[in-house]
């Protein structure tokens, strides 16, 4: 007798099957198969939909804003946009995840507050020198996040390039991966500066005092970088397949050297979108003009790591500024990642490609790179319970209705092919496709393998 089981289309790692079933015991996947199904004491039949493996965020700021009781209705968007498991930034408000105190403080928190499964980045602080690397590693981080241009003098300040030199080397015994914001300071202040004299400070003069070319150069800094060092050394977004194709030619000389894409940059476009949707679309690196359809190619040569949202729990005050260099960079993306990559993916591909590849980068992909496989990010016997009703069909997204506690989006109006009409975490029935059915501190921390 099983606690749970599910019924529908099950996308496997290697395979959909139709007409089948996954049974739950407990917290963990009991057994999973086609036809005549087991006896469970609940049963949800999705019909044709599908069943996927609950989803692995990569990049969420969960607790940038309101510090670390923002994991409460962070969380809740996670499970509402089919995300089980959250990899959260270490830039927490007011300080950053830099120290064993620290760390213990925000696994804490996510034990209080938090309804989704979450594993932590850790950082390092200006000057702080590289001793905690390897407790932070020990106690189960899985991975550290760097930039190279200061956001906040304490919650996201810039490394210098010898410190960074440092990190790494040291990261090397830690097995861990290090990722970076990859903007060039220099080149990107100054040209806000130009903007700014010239009284160029619209929403579309977001792309260009934000060129190509500072992240560019920022990304191949720290290549060589990780080169010299024997690194693991990854880049957080990129907003351009350039920048993607930079890494896998670096990746082919034999430097470990990774880059990933946030979902909104396979979906809007600055030509296209900047009028309508202003500072409500600025993130850093910028959504850029024209990219799409090259970056849709390079997920189809493989080339990101993984994909992500980059949620960021800023309130829309936070972006209603009167230029957009007082708009902050960020967007809410927790209930939109999967929904938004599948109706764009299904365009191209249709409805199976399309759940393939979101199971593929959002799914096994993240899952594996942080270390979090194989509890995290398959359909498999004896993995966590963590599953997922992708509902087909469309749905109008509705920004006021989401659970992040912003209530405010890009994609607000928007009509996606798929929609979460159950998220399952660790066994639990945690959201119906209406409610949040959790409790604040059902979640746990997951650390690396
Ligand atoms: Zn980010």
């Amino acid at each position: 007798m099983f606690d749970l089981l599910l019924k529908g289309s099950v996308v496997l790692p290697d395979r959909i099957i139709e007409d089948g079933w996954v049974a739950v015991r407990g917290e963990r996947i009991g057994a999973i198969g086609t036809g005549e199904a087991p006896q469970a004491t609940k049963m949800i039949d999705a019909g044709t939909d599908w069943i996927i493996p609950g989803i692995v965020d990569g990049q969420t700021h969960a607790t940038s804003y309101k510090g670390l009781p923002g994991f409460e209705a962070t969380s809740q968007s996670a499970l509402a946009g089919g995300i089980t498991t959250m990899v959260d930034m270490p830039y927490d408000n007011p300080d950053p995840l830099n120290t064993l105190e620290r760390f213990d403080a925000k696994v804490q928190a996510v034990h209080d507050y938090s309804h989704c499964d979450v594993a932590l980045y850790g950082t390092v602080a200006p000057g702080q020198g590289t001793d905690l690397m390897q407790p932070l590693a020990d106690r189960g981080i899985c991975a550290f996040k760097l930039s190279l241009i200061e956001s906040h003098p304490v919650r996201f300040p810039r490394i210098p390039a010898d410190e960074i030199l440092d990190i790494l080397t040291a990261s090397v015994p830690t097995g861990l991966p290090v990722g970076l914001h990859n903007e060039d300071q220099e080149i990107v202040r100054a040209m806000i500066e130009r903007h700014k004299a010239q009284g160029l400070t619209r929403p579309e003069h977001n792309e260009t005092s934000r060129p190509e070319v500072a992240e560019l150069s920022a990304t191949a800094q720290f290549m060589e970088l990780g080169a010299a060092t024997g690194a693991h050394v990854h880049i957080v977004h990129l907003s351009s397949p350039r920048g993607l194709q930079m890494i896998a030619e670096y990746a082919a000389r034999g430097v470990r050297a990774t880059g990933e894409l946030c979902v909104h940059y396979l979906h809007f476009d600055a030509a296209r979108d900047i009028e309508r949707l202003g500072a409500r679309m600025k993130v850093s690196p910028p959504i850029r003009s024209g990219m799409i359809e090259d970056l849709w190619q390079a997920c189809e040569d493989g080339l990101p790591a993984l994909i992500s949202s980059d949620h960021s729990s800023w309130p829309i005050d936070n972006k209603l500024a009167a230029s957009i260099f007082d708009a902050g960079a960020g967007i809410p993306g927790l209930e939109t990642l999967g929904p938004s990559f599948y109706t764009d993916a299904a365009e191209r591909y249709g409805e199976e490609g399309a759940v393939r590849r979101l199971v593929d980068y959002m799914c096994l992909k993240p899952a594996e790179f942080f270390g979090l496989a194989p509890r995290k990010g398959a359909i498999a016997a004896g993995a966590d319970a963590d599953l997922v009703v992708l509902k087909r069909g469309p749905k109008p997204f509705d920004a006021s209705q989401t659970r992040d506690g912003l209530n405010w989006s890009p994609y607000d109006g928007e009509t996606f092919t798929a929609s979460v009409a159950t998220t399952v975490r660790r066994g639990e029935i945690a959201w119906d496709g209406a409610q949040i059915l959790s409790t604040a501190g059902s979640g746990a921390f997951i650390p690396r393998n």
